[in-house]
């Protein structure tokens, strides 16, 4: 069985421990290979690297730091169909979607901070007497841990901030979909990119994620995961007084209005609420629509996200894949069971999807569309994070924003409407970091992205990012 490797100090390392754990395709639900269960003392050896690695790295010229994070872009479009097949196998997500949407994106993610750092720019301020310039050094060696719903995707969306800036990384990616994260480390060796610099340690959260953390050599830690995992990472850096970024779960809701062009809004929101079986923090969950058009829009999204093929994640017709884990599975199926009990009538769902023969011990769950249940209930509450939405209708503009509003979430909401005054007024009001009006997941990496409320602390993305991975210093300069 193939076992992952750490990468400290720009090689591929066993855990000093010998420990690993399974590493298990969720389509078929068999192991096929094995991740390190690194502990405090790999950890500390990756620091050590990184420490050393930081003067040096600190120093290059914003030109090499760029040139290196564009030979990793590339290496990633290069080696592009492994990979997709990479987190096809860990995630159960769709082929096409790993091909088309992961992977592009992870080596986006690399060529645009490989440009934004060459375009970070300082301010100077003067005065009478004086001139003040501000400097943004990088910090030191920072932490970036990420999820298993976009493995590839969301590592390198933190990575590449961090090492653009000139700072020396630890980074873990989730335990339950390490693999493109290896192949990562393979590739950054491939491009050159100095010992030290980066450092990737596979384990799990409780473990190695969590000594992470409770290190204070760490001096910043960005984090996308749970919010319960945020707030424990939060409670633990606010002793050391250490910059921490949070991007957290979320709770969307889409509110569409009767004047909105109902068909094209019916594709994009089954897209928009069951896109990677509804495992994206920017999913749509609570549908609020308008009543006059609430019939209508009820019997086209059903009829829309019936049309959905559920299977065998490899075959290129299937819209869905596997959910990622047996645990997970076990926790939407028991959202579905308490919209029941809550009041809830389910309208899709009913029946379980068919599956080819290689994947019958796989997690695969259909579209589930449930209706009937208040805003308060724990099914509108709760992030589920699978393929599960409510539909909600409301008489005027003020309920709808009220509804809407109604969650200890604030990550992405959308707004349907073909008057551009309303959608102003509204996504005026909606307390969400993101706000689409008339689409969905239209990514510009040079805007903030990141969550009000329960969805996180901070702005990734654009020099967001950069700004986070600095630490900014006014020099004053008397003439
Ligand atoms: P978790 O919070 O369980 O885990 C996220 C990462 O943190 C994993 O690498 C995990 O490791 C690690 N981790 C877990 N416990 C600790 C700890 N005590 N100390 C340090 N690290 C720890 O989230 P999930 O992986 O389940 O991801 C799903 C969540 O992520 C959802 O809530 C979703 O909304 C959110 N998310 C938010 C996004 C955003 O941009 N706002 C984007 C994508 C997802 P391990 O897996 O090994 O346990």
């Amino acid at each position: 069985m193939e076992k992952i490797a750490n990468y400290i100090n720009g090689e591929l390392h066993a855990p000093k421990n010998g420990q690993y754990i399974n590493n298990l395709n969720p389509a078929i639900s068999e192991v096929y290979s094995l991740i390190p269960e690194s502990d405090v003392e790999d950890l500390n050896l990756a620091l050590d690297a990184s420490e050393k690695a930081f003067p040096g790295w600190s120093n290059t010229s914003v030109e090499e730091r760029s040139a290196i994070l564009f030979k990793i872009a590339a290496l990633i479009t290069e080696d592009l169909e492994r990979l997709a097949l990479a987190e096809c196998t860990d995630t159960g997500k769709p082929l096409h979607l790993a091909q088309t949407v992961d992977i592009p994106r992870a080596s986006a993610n690399m060529a645009y901070f490989a440009h934004a750092i060459t375009q970070f720019s300082q301010k100077s301020h003067h005065m009478t007497d004086a001139i003040n310039y501000t400097l943004n050094q990088p910090i030191g060696v920072v932490a970036c841990i990420s999820p298993w719903n976009l493995p590839l995707y969301l590592f390198t969306w933190k990575i590449a901030p961090a090492l653009a800036a000139g700072n020396c990384v630890i980074a873990k990616p989730s335990e339950i979909t390490p693999y493109t994260a290896y192949l990562f480390s393979k590739i950054c060796i491939k491009a050159g990119l100095p010992a030290g610099v980066l450092n990737i340690l596979h384990g799990t959260g409780s473990q190695i994620g969590n000594a992470i953390i409770e290190e204070p050599r760490i001096k910043a830690v960005s984090f996308t995961g749970g919010t319960e995992t945020g707030k424990t990472i939060a409670s633990i850096s606010a002793p050391m007084l250490r910059k921490v970024s949070l991007e957290l779960g979320g709770k969307n809701p889409a509110i569409v209005m009767a004047d909105t062009d109902l068909e094209s809004t019916v594709k994009q929101l089954v897209k928009a609420s069951f896109s990677n079986q509804g495992q994206i923090c920017l999913c749509a969950s609570r549908l609020i629509i308008q009543d006059t058009i609430y019939d209508q829009f009820k019997a086209l999204f059903i009829k829309e996200a019936a049309k959905l093929r559920v299977g065998d994640p490899l075959e290129t017709k299937n819209d869905l894949g596997a959910i990622i884990s047996k645990t997970h599975y076990q926790k939407i199926k028991s959202y579905i069971d308490l919209a029941f009990e809550e009041g809830g009538k389910l309208l899709l769902g009913t029946k379980p999807p068919k599956i080819n023969e290689r994947c019958q011990s796989g997690y695969f769950l259909g579209p589930h569309i449930i209706e009937g249940l208040s805003m308060d209930s724990r099914v509108n509450q709760e992030e589920i994070f699978g393929p599960v939405v409510t539909l909600t209708s409301f008489k005027k503009i003020e309920e709808a924003i009220q509804l809407a509003n109604q969650s200890d979430y604030g990550l992405a909401g959308t707004i349907w409407t073909k008057d551009l005054t309303t959608a102003h007024s509204i996504a005026n009001e909606l307390q969400s970091g993101i706000v689409w009006v008339n689409c969905w997941m239209i990514r510009d990496l040079r805007t903030p992205f990141g969550g009000m409320k329960n969805s996180g602390v901070g702005r990734e993305g654009g020099f967001d990012a950069l700004n986070f991975f600095t630490e900014t210093k006014n020099v004053c300069v008397k003439f």
